[in-house]
């Protein structure tokens, strides 16, 4: 059971307060994809320049990820993202943002992206969101966001807040957009718009997933060594996606075990910069690292 992404493929300039990189891989859509393919194959569809070479792609290569969606421009360079974050990783600060190819970008899905199982619109101006969800046909429609649309353009994002079905947003973003400090609260006023499922990402808190009819917390895992956040947001919603899709059904039990193994491949690529250990983990890393969580969150009944 198939998914398609559409989102960015970029190069990263990144500031922690444990090292720095000047460039290196980033992308929404190329943490989601990465994450995503252990589960499900991906259609990955996005926009690089010509400086994103054959050397940079070989992030894609020996996975379930189908590149024909992935649009070069002659002459053009790729998107570009700087940031910083300081002792409270939580917090990124964006330094620029240089659109680049992506100023001209206006997907158009063919017949293999369209019909997936899953679609996963990542952060990017609300109203390509709608026009990219209004091509699909998928089963699960989901999309992320940032505070940026929330500020400049509120309307457009509610438009496609009710036009699907699971919203993957975080904390700062639900008060935000709601203007309401209790985040139960502001996840009904969300919910209320038409969406079935709020995922609700707490950085190192961990991630509440909030339904009409039942909520669910999962920590994060407690990582020692923590290096490098960004990509965190786009790997979880890959191993959420990646594994809702490859399921017959999106029931609660398969929800709550697709939020475990999204944690679990964001804790993955926390532990490094940019994708370096996403691309060294095996499905083995990961299913370790699941029961390691269960063992985590297990208690026994008070007696
Ligand atoms: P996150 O998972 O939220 O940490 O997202 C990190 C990735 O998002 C980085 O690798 C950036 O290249 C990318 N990114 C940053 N800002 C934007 C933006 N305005 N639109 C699309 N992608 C972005």
């Amino acid at each position: 059971m198939s998914i398609t992404v559409v989102g960015t493929v970029a190069f990263d300039a990144i500031e922690t307060p444990f090292g720095k990189v000047d460039r290196c891989i980033g992308g929404s859509a190329t943490y989601f994809s990465v994450a995503a393919s252990f589960f499900s194959p991906v259609n990955l569809v996005s926009v690089i320049g010509d400086d994103f070479t054959e050397e940079d792609a070989a992030i894609f290569k020996g996975r379930n990820i189908n590149l024909e969606g992935l649009q070069r421009i002659a002459g053009a360079k790729s998107f570009f993202w700087s940031g910083k974050y300081d002792f409270d990783l939580n917090v990124a600060k964006t330094l620029d943002t240089q659109l680049n190819v992506l100023a001209e970008f206006n997907p158009q899905l063919n017949e293999r992206q369209r019909n997936t199982n899953a679609l996963f619109l990542a952060n990017a101006q609300p109203d390509l969101q709608l026009a990219v969800k209004e091509q699909s046909s998928a089963r699960i429609v989901a999309l992320d966001t940032m505070n940026y649309w929330i500020r400049s353009a509120k309307d457009a994002l509610t438009r496609v807040f009710r036009e699907v079905d699971l919203i993957i947003i975080n904390e700062a973003e639900v008060r935000q957009y709601t203007e309401e400090p209790n985040l139960v609260k502001g996840a009904r006023q969300i919910l209320a718009l038409g969406a079935k499922t709020l995922v609700i990402k707490r950085g190192e808190y961990g991630v509440l997933m909030v339904t009409r009819d039942a909520i669910f917390a999962a920590p994060a895992y407690p990582l020692e060594n923590v290096f490098d956040p960004t990509g965190a947001g786009d790997t979880f919603a890959g191993g959420f996606l990646g594994y809702l899709a490859s399921r017959s059904e999106a029931n609660d039990r398969e929800m709550r075990r697709a939020i475990i193994f999204g944690s679990v491949l964001a804790s993955f690529t926390v532990e490094k910069f940019s994708l370096d250990r996403l691309r060294e983990i095996t499905i083995a890393d990961i299913n370790e690292r699941y029961q390691d969580f269960r063992a985590l969150t297990h208690f026994e009944d008070a007696g």
